[in-house]
């Protein structure tokens, strides 16, 4: 379907290059909350959310009791499921309400309706062109720059988190927000596993997952470092669909950094559990990033710190398993 003059905001860039990217993002937002009476209703439901922090392994999380969040944490993403439903992502299925911020001719940037964050929004292209961070590495890197100071960028792979896998999307939250960003810089956690002064790569120690951090000054370099990995993955893993993984983006003093969460599965075995033992939590790039979102109550009061760990360590790669990719990368 085409995109109407309605739907479109604003064009980004434009003739006007005074007014920055994250300046519009605001704009959209105030104007949706106003015009659009759903996204009003989920930054309703997110002022009321409650908090709690636990300690996991030495690193802070935070419980998010979200109950807005309950559609996309229960999300059936099977390919029959996937098939047979519309997808929300499409320009034809968005709300009448919904308008968009039109991004380097193909992205649309849109308020999400569940926020988990006080500013929370959605990127996905024009097409329904399926879930692949191979495909669009330079996007996501430009979002980042555009965005930097005030936003970071993440990316759910399609088998590890995405709701919508078969539409390529990507999603912004406000910069540092995430606990996990500040344990990225800190240097008693930093491992250095190889620099070549282009690119250089660390993990990080004593976070109960196991994550890589890759910094560059050089967007070309940038991207070629995110296709190795993922090719690296693949064949360590023996996968021939793309590599599941959670990457969070940002730019700062004059240099891109991913944190990357390499993953095993995509739900936990208690997920899947029945009645009382089920525990509600679907775990993709913000809930590895220490804000975990508990739909229901009684996961936010029940979660310990022994079952987020227990969680981390199923869905995340082992530290053998990233090692071998390092070699082979
Ligand atoms: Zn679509």
């Amino acid at each position: 379907m085409r995109l109407t003059s309605q739907r479109v905001f604003v064009i980004h860039p434009n003739k006007d290059p005074k007014v920055s990217l994250s300046e519009r993002l605001q704009q959209l937002l105030r104007e949706q909350k106003q015009s659009w009476p759903d996204l009003a209703r989920g930054y309703a439901v997110l002022s009321e959310t409650k908090t709690r922090l636990i300690e996991c392994e030495g690193s802070p999380v935070i419980l998010q009791f979200n109950p807005g969040r309950i559609k996309s944490t229960s999300a059936r993403v099977d390919e029959k499921s996937i098939q047979s439903r519309k997808c929300f992502l499409c320009i034809e299925n968005l709300p009448d309400e919904q308008r968009a911020i039109l991004y380097q001719d193909n992205f649309l940037i849109l308020c999400n309706p569940a926020p988990i964050f006080d500013r929370h929004f959605t990127i996905s292209h024009t097409n329904h062109v399926a879930q692949s961070l191979e495909a669009f590495p330079g996007v996501f890197l430009d979002l980042a720059f555009e965005l930097s100071p005030s936003y970071t960028v993440f990316y759910n792979g399609p088998k590890c988190g995405a709701s919508a896998p078969d539409h390529l999307h990507f999603q912004v939250c406000p910069s540092n927000i995430l606990p996990i960003e500040a344990l990225a810089g800190n240097e008693t956690k930093r491992i250095l596993k190889t620099t070549d002064n282009a690119v250089s790569v660390w993990t990080l120690s004593s976070c109960g997952r196991q994550i890589l951090v890759i910094e560059s000054k050089d967007k070309k370099e940038m991207e070629l470092a995110v296709g190795l990995l993922l090719r690296a993955m693949r064949r360590t893993l023996a996968v021939t669909d793309e590599p599941m993984v959670n990457v969070l983006c940002s730019f700062a003093d004059g240099r891109w950094q991913m944190i990357i969460f390499p993953r095993s599965k995509h739900r936990p075995d208690v997920y899947y559990r029945e009645g009382g033992d089920q525990v509600l939590i679907s775990p993709a790039a913000v809930d590895l990033g220490g804000v975990i979102i508990t739909p229901l109550e009684k996961d936010f009061v029940s979660v310990d710190a022994k079952i987020v760990e227990g969680i981390f360590k199923e869905v995340s790669l082992d530290a053998q398993a990233v090692e071998r990719i390092l070699g082979a990368w």
